[in-house]
């Protein structure tokens, strides 16, 4: 089993991604699985600050989609509901959503070394009359099919280890020229095999193929199999959205760049049932809020791309040329390429005419209106959550050689794990009551730490290091005087206000993020 906090060969280019790693690892925000045991490749726990961090932005995305939802582009609030599905579902559900069968990704073996890699990531599948001809990646390729498609490969994924060598246009009978990342040695590679991403188990007493049923593998299905019930059940009506937000399982082949790929992980997810008129609109409106919405907590301009999909790159599921537009991040190991954080996909009625199929339930909506009949179009917003836990930090992360961190995490208050701390200066019977008051104050409000040992100056950079916007530091003085030290993350500007007006104080200073 390879050590998931060992870096790919690609991370290691990046001496950031480590610094973010172990800072994750010392400070609490994300261990490896089973650690004790030397972990398990493409599973991560989140410590106690990286819980807060994930629940933080999992109620900002919530409050955003179903508790406050945006004004829709006729100016009145969206409708959006919400909803927690099972993650085993009726093994039918998968078939009928094209999971079984075409959720797959295509994996090569290397024979010498043994490790296991996307054929995608080494090499392009080119068709050419009519036949698969793998063309191995080179980078800087003349041809400008290969080139674009190598560059959309490498967004967010690990192909920039293949040593540049002279493009090799092969055919598949002279496919043992290929050689991996990781040998000299051609055609170590096995031919290219489908790999099943859906991890299985069996339901009951007895594992047979009867009883075999699927951990989803996305959250989405869950929302159509339940839109009748939703439909029926409450009084929405059609433009509505359905939100889920939940752990959903890939068997990822090469589970790589930290928590980026992983074998489980948890999305946000919402179905977005429109007239199919009105379909495209809702698309636009849809890129353009959740662009909006990653950089309001916090993820930096320049760090997000909006990335329409090719037209070679079209899901099962787009019709018309209609497709999927993806939110990318520049991660600090597709720099300076950006990797998906989120795809807002145009899915027409495919779902639900699929599930209608399949199931015999008829998925029509009938307008009260005017009558007519039709099955709604679905545009669907896609966000990973720990992706999402991954960009906020790579986003925040601030080298700033001057300070005794050597770096600090500029957290958008939002998100911070910790809006505060109160410090006191010494661990004197006199400074920690006055702390211990403030302290009980403020919790009832915000999500603030008592921090009591250690020197100041420690204690400040451990604030900076998980990205906490104010310390509130008491001392002598604030026996005299009532009054405290206030530090500010970002400037280390220091001022001092009155003890019983810290909480007004935090409020103001929170507006102004
Ligand atoms: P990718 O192309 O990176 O494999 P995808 O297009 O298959 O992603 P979707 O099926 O659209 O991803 O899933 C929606 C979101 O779920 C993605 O934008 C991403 O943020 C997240 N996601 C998908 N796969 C993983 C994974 N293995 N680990 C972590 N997050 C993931």
């Amino acid at each position: 089993m390879s050590d998931p906090a060992v870096l790919t060969e690609t991370d290691e280019q990046t001496v950031d991604m480590k610094d973010i790693v172990a800072l994750c690892k010392r400070r609490g925000f994300i261990f490896p699985a089973s650690d004790i045991y030397g972990g398990l490749n493409g599973f991560w726990d989140y410590g106690p600050l990286g819980t807060e961090l994930k629940n933080n932005i999992r109620d900002l995305w919530w409050k955003s989609m179903v508790i406050t939802p945006p004004i829709g582009p006729d100016g009145l609030p969206v409708e959006i509901v919400g909803l927690d599905s099972a993650i085993i579902q009726n093994p039918k559900a998968w078939v009928a959503s094209g999971h079984v069968g075409g959720f797959s990704d295509p994996m090569v073996d290397c024979k010498e070394t043994k490790l296991r890699y996307r054929a995608d990531h080494l090499m392009v599948l080119v068709p050419k009359d009519g036949e698969g001809r793998w063309i191995a990646y080179q980078e800087g390729a003349e041809s400008d099919e290969v080139e674009k498609r190598v560059k959309k490969l490498g967004s967010g994924r690990s192909i920039s280890a293949f040593e540049p060598t002279p493009l090799m246009d092969i055919d598949v009978a002279d496919y043992d020229k290929v050689s991996a990342p990781d040998t000299k040695t051609q055609g170590t590679l096995t031919e290219p095999r489908e790999f099943n991403l859906m991890f299985h188990t069996y339901v009951g007493a007895t594992a047979s193929e009867d009883s075999k049923v699927y951990l989803r593998p996305e959250t989405a299905q869950g929302i159509f199999l339940n839109y009748k019930n939703v439909l029926d059940s409450s009084r929405v009506r059609v433009p509505f959205g359905i939100a889920q937000i939940g752990k959903a399982y890939r068997n990822e082949v090469t589970p790589r760049n930290f928590i980026y790929r992983s074998r489980e992980f948890e999305q946000m997810e919402m179905e977005w049932f429109c007239h199919p008129d009105e379909a495209e609109k809702w698309h636009e409106f849809w890129i353009t809020q959740r662009k909006d919405w990653w950089q309001s907590i916090g993820v930096k301009e320049d760090d997000v791309f909006i990335r329409p999909h090719d037209a070679d790159e079209l899901a099962h599921y787009a019709k018309d040329g209609l497709g999927t537009v993806d939110v990318e991040f520049k991660f600090p190991f597709t720099a300076p390429d950006f990797g998906e954080l989120e795809g807002i996909a145009h899915r027409c009625d495919f779902d639900l005419t699929q599930h209608q199929e399949h199931s015999g339930t008829k998925m029509e909506y009938i307008d009260p209106v005017t009558n007519e009949r039709y099955i709604p179009h679905v545009i669907e917003p896609a966000a990973g959550l720990s992706r999402g836990v991954l960009a906020i930090i790579c986003s925040a992360y601030t080298v700033d050689e001057s300070r005794p961190s050597g770096m600090y995490l500029d957290f958008h208050p939002s998100v911070a794990p910790k809006k505060a701390a109160i410090l006191p200066l010494t661990a004197k019977e006199d400074h920690v009551p006055l702390a211990t008051e403030l302290y009980k104050e403020l919790r009832e409000h915000y999500n603030v730490d008592l921090d009591i040992k250690q020197n100041i100056g420690k204690r400040y950079a451990r604030q900076d290091e998980i990205g906490t916007p104010f310390c509130f530091t008491i001392d002598n003085d604030t026996i005299e005087d009532k009054t405290v030290t206030v530090r500010h993350r970002n400037t280390m500007k220091q001022e001092r206000i009155a003890m019983d007006k810290v909480l007004d104080y935090m409020r103001e200073e929170l507006k102004k993020f």
